[in-house]
């Protein structure tokens, strides 16, 4: 009989189906273990203003570098670690990292401020602590509060908990910037533009890329820029990958942007000598 029902209780899981599950428990336990051993890096992509070409600021982009599978990229962990809540160790991380490399770039920038954004996580915002440790990281770093500017998606916003909105409003009376990610894939309403205190909009790579064939997408991509110039708004463009994009968003005053067409996300040493050639 308890023969019988083992087998019963066996036949649940399909062999393809028992592959997935070991998978995602290995998968979970190698992260932890990369969360102890440090296992991330950061790589750095420019910022650009779009009339002069300047670097104006870098936006960190994490990577896992995993012992034995090389390279992660963030889209194949980030969701693992906001569902096992390892992304606020994670997110700590790439907070103090990019304040400090940022803070050190600052230093030999003589007077032309250079900002650093990073990517945050709702788990992260929903951590009562997060205006802490930001305000820790700067003050840490020394890199000045308006050199930060943090990037939260549309669902972070529209999925908000009340608590949500204080947060935001701590973080900003620090005197770091607010940005809205991947702006104009979410479902919801622009209401959030008045109610959350955003200060930068970044234009969706989907817009840009037919920017400059189809018709309705520069219609919208306009339609963007204006109004963040309307709500006094920095707009940012992602994912510029040729001339023609760059002419159409030049053209329609979109004032930066980022993307392969200027530079791919790149390490330490790669953007400290874009930053600062070797003369
Ligand atoms: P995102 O914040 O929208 O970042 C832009 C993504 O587009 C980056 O991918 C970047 O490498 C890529 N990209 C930039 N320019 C181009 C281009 O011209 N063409 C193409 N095809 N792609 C371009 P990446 O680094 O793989 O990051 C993917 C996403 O992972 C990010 O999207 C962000 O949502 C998330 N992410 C990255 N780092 C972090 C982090 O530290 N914390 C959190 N919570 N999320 C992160
Ligand atoms: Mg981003
Ligand atoms: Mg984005
Ligand atoms: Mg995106």
């Amino acid at each position: 009989q308890a023969k019988k029902q083992g087998k019963d209780r066996y036949e649940i899981f399909e062999p393809a189906m028992q592959a997935v599950f070991q998978a995602g428990l290995q998968m979970e336990a190698d992260l932890r273990r990369a969360v102890v051993r440090h296992e991330f890096e950061l790589r750095y992509q420019p910022i650009v203003h779009l009339k002069t070409g300047e670097i104006t600021g870098l936006e960190a982009l994490v990577r896992w570098q995993h012992p034995e599978r090389g390279i992660i990229p963030p889209l194949d962990f980030i969701p693992l670690a906001e569902e096992t809540g390892m992304i606020v160790p994670i997110g700590e991380w790439v907070l103090r990292e990019a304040c400090r490399q940022a803070a050190r770039w600052n230093e030999r920038r003589d007077g032309k401020p250079l900002s650093v954004s990073v990517n945050m996580s709702a788990v992260q915002l929903e951590q009562a602590d997060l205006p802490e440790v930001v305000a820790s990281a700067l003050s840490n770093s020394g890199l000045p509060a308006t050199s930060l500017v943090i990037e939260l998606t549309e669902s972070l916003l529209v999925d908000h908990r009340p608590s949500t909105l204080r947060q935001l409003e701590q973080i900003k009376s620090l005197g770091v910037r607010l940005a809205i990610d991947d702006f104009g894939t979410g479902y919801s309403s622009l209401a959030y533009l008045r109610r959350f205190p955003i200060d930068i909009i970044k234009i969706d790579k989907s817009f840009v890329d037919d920017v400059g064939d189809v018709p309705a997408a520069a219609a919208l991509t306009l339609g963007i820029i204006q109004l963040g110039q309307a709500l006094h708004l920095s707009t940012i463009a992602e994912g510029i990958e040729d001339a023609e994009q760059l002419s159409e968003l030049t053209d329609g005053n979109c004032e930066l942007g980022q993307g392969y067409y200027f530079a791919e996300p790149l390490n330490d040493v790669d953007m400290g000598e874009l930053l600062f050639p070797p003369s």
